[in-house]
């Protein structure tokens, strides 16, 4: 499996590859892959000839040092991983800080509409800035036909799309559903650093989530926020930290329901020290 450092290299290799007509997908991660990462990986060898998966955690998008310090490094066990579905087909891009950034390591501003406001905007200033820069830097970089990313992320992937839009960039975009644990929480590369206690906890957030998407069949999207937040009391391992009902393209809270417009359910949980999110298609 060829693993590139620099990004000079990587852009000369997919040149070549180019050259003999291969089209190129691109799955951007942060590493400590889980089977939710080779959903992405697979579905990208079924439509591209090759798929480049970067392994970068990227500095400029976290707001919370301590997540950036703890973040799980496993390269090694990520490459063993992706050499179980292909050797020849993936190429992994791991550059370091500086091969990406230099010696200012500082995250463009963005405008997204108004998306990068909503929900992790609020609580995590400045991330989709930084998700801007290291996805913007990638595509000129890689210049992939297709690049793919999770429903798991779901307001990252509406702005990415915005980004492509706004920047008139060649690449098509491609929401991937969220693969979950078969007790239904969503699977993240942050579970790994749960406690046992809080692992057996965490399953509550989707469970909580289904219901509230019966609920919503019927009730307000408020009655249905405030019922949640109510479950979330009165459980002594998970803290809620916030509960949307949002319109797919917006992002916005919902005002009146209406047949015509899609919604989700969106949801950020501490597991102790550990920040889960997770959504739901509601209609
Ligand atoms: P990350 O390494 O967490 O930055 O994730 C890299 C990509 O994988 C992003 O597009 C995520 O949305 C996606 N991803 C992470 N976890 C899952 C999951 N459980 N199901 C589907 N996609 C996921």
């Amino acid at each position: 499996m060829q693993v590139f450092n620099s990004k000079t290299k990587i852009y000369h290799a997919i040149e070549a590859l180019k050259a003999d007509n291969l089209t190129i997908g691109l799955v951007p991660t942060m590493g400590a892959l889980h089977i939710g990462h080779l959903s992405l990986i697979s579905k990208g060898l079924e439509e591209n000839d090759v798929v480049v998966v970067s392994i970068f955690v990227n500095p400029t998008q976290f707001d919370n040092k301590e997540d950036l310090v703890k973040y799980p490094r496993t390269l090694e066990r990520d490459i063993n991983l992706l050499k179980t579905i292909s050797v020849n087909k993936i190429l992994v891009y791991t550059p370091s800080v500086d091969d990406i950034y230099g010696t200012d390591v500082l995250a463009s501003k963005f405008n997204f509409d108004g998306l990068e406001f909503e929900m992790e905007g609020q609580f995590r200033h400045g991330h989709f800035d930084g998700v801007g820069t290291i996805v913007k830097r990638f595509f000129e970089i890689i210049k992939p036909h297709k690049a793919y990313f999770g429903e798991k992320d779901f307001q990252q992937l509406q702005i990415i799309k915005k980004l492509v839009e706004k920047y008139k960039l060649a690449v098509t975009v491609i929401g991937c559903d969220i693969y979950r644990e078969s007790n239904g929480l969503a699977m993240s590369s942050r579970n790994e650093r749960l406690t046992s206690e809080h692992r057996t906890a965490a399953p509550f957030i989707y469970k909580t989530l289904q219901t509230a998407k019966s609920k919503f069949g019927t009730k307000s999207a408020n009655k249905v926020s405030e019922w949640v937040i109510k479950e979330f009391a009165k459980h002594d391992l998970l803290d809620l930290e916030y509960f949307s009902i949002a319109d797919v393209k917006t992002l916005k809270p919902i005002g009146r329901k209406s047949n015509k417009n899609k919604y989700r359910a969106f949801i950020a949980v501490y597991a102790g020290e550990i920040r889960l999110i997770d959504n739901i298609a509601l209609n």
